[in-house]
């Protein structure tokens, strides 16, 4: 994939997740196709419809050339590509829910001027706190668009290209944006923030079916915070996430 723009678009980089090259493929045909690329993140997996083949490519950046799984050297490919590239914009679906969120890992000028470039409204702030991870966890100005195709993929889908259509839009803004955000206190307009910093024990909580996604709930031991369901894996009830304010934002920030 020879750069010719500034923008590189990951699509399926998990492989049961179509939305991402549904989406390059018609924005492909569109006049804003001179302003990006895009790469299939994990093709093996995507021939072979499953969300990944040996390890979770999303868990396995930023790699190694001879790791052991295939997702393991994959990633470190994958990172090889990225470097030419100002902005790496990841493309997830979820069926647990309708709804198009941002995932940050890290807050900084970079990250969120890059965020600052979308319609979208929430925010949800991911640390890994772990030496492999996400694979925007590796890149200065990445994020995860994650999008939720519950009810519709069509509709979603259409939302999906409309807003990235938007985005690139906007791309020539975010170099100011980024130097406005170099401010500490200063944050990009309409936007909430939440901060993901815990799974859900299903022990603490007194029904987890009761649970909703983003919906207020309570632990056992009094402790509120917001759910974030995915219903997607085994095992895990689900995440913990605050709601950030201006201060929050600015303590985890990083320079
Ligand atoms: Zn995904």
């Amino acid at each position: 994939m020879p750069r010719r723009t500034s923008v590189c678009f990951v699509a399926c980089t998990h492989g049961d997740e179509p939305i991402g090259k549904e989406t390059m493929e018609r924005l492909s045909l569109t006049p804003a196709a001179a302003l990006f690329d895009y790469v299939i993140g994990n093709p093996k997996a995507l021939a072979g419809g499953k969300r990944y083949l040996e390890a979770d490519l999303n868990r396995s950046a930023p790699g190694r050339a001879k790791g052991k799984a295939y997702e393991e050297r994959r990633a470190f490919e994958l990172m090889r590509q990225f470097k030419p590239y100002r902005y790496v914009v990841d493309l997830h679906e979820t069926r647990a829910n309708d709804r198009m969120i941002l995932i940050l890992m890290k807050l900084t000028p970079r990250t969120l001027a890059l965020a600052s470039a979308f319609p979208v409204a929430d925010i949800l702030y991911w640390p890994s706190g772990k030496p492999t991870g996400p694979l925007t966890q590796f890149v200065p100005r990445g994020l995860e668009v994650e999008s939720g195709t519950k009810t519709s993929f069509g509709k979603t889908q259409r939302k999906l290209q409309r807003v990235l259509k938007v985005f690139l839009k906007n791309l020539d803004l975010i170099p100011a944006q980024e130097k406005a955000l170099r401010r500490k206190t200063a944050l990009p307009k309409g936007k909430r923030f939440f901060h993901v910093y815990a799974t859900i024990d299903p022990q603490e909580v007194t029904d987890p079916s009761k649970l909703r996604d983003f919906r207020p709930a309570r632990s056992r031991q009094g402790e509120r915070f917001v759910a974030l369901l995915f219903g997607k894996f085994a095992g895990l009830t689900g995440y913990k996430m605050r709601l950030m304010d201006a201060a929050d934002v600015a303590r985890h920030r990083e320079p």
